[in-house]
């Protein structure tokens, strides 16, 4: 009997995977067996060495997401080029600080646009062919502020609370269809995304005081929720946030 974690013949596409936590989604799909298609602004030369030394294919598709010009072209070129897509992780993101009162339309619409629009147009333009093959799996970056407010990240906490409520809907539209849809939302990782944080001391203390496990989360991490979700193990696993926080929900 194959292993229900094995991804051996499926075909990944993970946006962002070029650093952070989407690189080691990346890395963590094609150690459990899958090819990747990564899919970026910033070309991601070394996932896609990591994904090749493990003896996968990869294939690297540019894409700016802050519009939705690209998605349907990140479909097709991973069709063409891996034959088949059975996974979708929706990693790329950005956030913008400022307090609410300060907060610019520029900072609200390039978030929203990036985190949540082009979120859901490429679930759309996946799901469409997914649907069509009869199953898949999409998996949804979420965040802390999926379930939390957040303090000066307004467009941030929308966009996340947002994919939160996306993720539940198109898993209740696509369950029987064969496709699952769900979502991992990450506590306190070490990436570029939170270097900020981690910079200003009174806040990475506060951080760190809070989280049981008593540190922060590396993108590594990440990678055995992702696998699972992706896997026949979750097979009736729909609309479900995964917390990978060290506890932070916990607490
Ligand atoms: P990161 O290191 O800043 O990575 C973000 C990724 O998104 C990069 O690959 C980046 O590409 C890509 N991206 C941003 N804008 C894009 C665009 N317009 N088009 C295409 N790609 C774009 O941050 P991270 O922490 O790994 O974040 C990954 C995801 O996890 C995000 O959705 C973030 O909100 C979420 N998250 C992170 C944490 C955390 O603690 N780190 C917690 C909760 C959720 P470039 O390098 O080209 O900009």
């Amino acid at each position: 009997m194959a292993h229900p974690f094995d991804l051996a013949g499926k075909v990944a596409v993970v946006t962002g995977a070029n650093t952070g936590i989407g690189q080691a989604i990346a890395v963590a799909l094609a150690a459990a067996g899958a090819e990747v298609a990564c899919v970026g602004r910033t070309p991601a030369e070394e996932t896609a060495e990591q994904i090749r030394a493990l003896g996968r294919r990869v294939v690297l598709i540019p894409a700016d997401l802050s519009t939705i010009a690209p998605v349907q072209q990140v479909v097709d070129t991973t069709l063409a080029e891996l034959g088949r897509l059975d996974i979708l992780v929706n990693n790329a993101g950005i956030i913008r600080r400022a307090d609410a009162v300060d907060f610019t339309e520029e900072d609200w619409d390039a978030v929203i646009d990036t985190n949540l629009k082009s979120v859901f147009f490429l679930c759309q333009a996946a799901g469409r062919y997914m649907i069509g093959q009869g199953s898949g799996r999409i998996i949804n970056i979420a965040s802390m502020l999926t379930f939390q407010g957040g303090i000066c990240v307004p467009s941030y906490t929308a966009s996340k609370s947002g994919v939160g409520g996306l993720t539940k809907l198109l898993a209740n539209e696509w369950a029987a269809k064969g496709v699952t849809v769900n979502a991992i939302a990450p506590g306190y990782i070490a990436t570029n995304n939170t270097a900020a944080l981690q910079a200003d001391e009174s806040r990475n203390k506060a951080i760190l005081d809070r989280i049981p496990a008593g540190r922060w989360g590396n993108p590594a991490d990440l990678g055995g929720a992702a696998v699972f979700l992706a896997s026949d193990a979750a097979a009736y696993v729909n609309g479900h946030i995964l917390a990978v926080d060290g506890g932070w929900l916990a607490r």
